[in-house]
């Protein structure tokens, strides 16, 4: 009997800046674009094999216009999980998740926290420790990582949440 696809839908949610699209494109297809000069939020939908199974990746791209514009309530209503990203170069960016957090009380879909641009060491703004910290009160999974460095990372962070979301659907059912 063959058993139909599995759609997943996903936020990627942050600052500007912090590299949401170079993730979510990285994570597509496997390559890192240095710009993307997108106005507004952005919908991918492709096929991705997760634990030898064909997954129909719905991924929401958003696009806040400045470190005030956070998403709305359909947003949240939309998704089956998020991504919440800041850069670790970035602690407005940080301190915008924090906000995300307060305006996500009633979400309890999986989110996974991910610290981008693990490769700026040297312009590092927020410490690992924090990141954790952050994570714990989530009661989320945390990664630093770097979009423009990694490729397997970065497909982990999205398999990880995929998985979650499958296993919660599965015994939901
Ligand atoms: P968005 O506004 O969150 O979608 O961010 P973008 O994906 O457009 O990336 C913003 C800028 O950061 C671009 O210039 C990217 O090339 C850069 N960028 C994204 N990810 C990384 C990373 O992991 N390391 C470094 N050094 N730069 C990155
Ligand atoms: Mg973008």
């Amino acid at each position: 009997k063959k058993s139909s696809l599995s759609e997943i839908k996903i936020v990627v949610i942050g600052a500007p800046n912090v590299g949401k699209s170079a993730l979510t494109v990285r994570f597509l297809t496997k390559r890192y674009i240095g710009e993307y000069d997108h106005q507004g939020d952005t919908k991918y939908k492709h096929e991705v094999m997760v634990d030898g199974e064909p997954i129909l990746f719905e991924i929401l791209d958003t696009c806040p216009k400045n470190d005030e514009d956070f998403p709305l309530n359909e947003v949240y209503n939309w998704a089956d999980g998020l991504v919440l990203v800041f850069a670790i170069t970035d602690r407005n960016s940080f301190n915008y998740i924090r906000q995300v957090k307060q305006e996500l009380d009633t979400f309890c879909s999986p989110i996974c926290l991910v610290a981008n641009k693990a490769d700026m060491v040297h312009l590092r703004q927020v410490s690992t420790e924090e990141g954790e910290i952050l994570a714990k009160d989530f009661e989320c999974s945390f990664n630093e990582i770097t979009a423009a460095e990694q490729v397997t990372q970065v497909a982990t962070v999205f398999h990880e949440l995929c998985r979650e979301i499958l296993s919660i659907r599965r015994k939901n059912k």
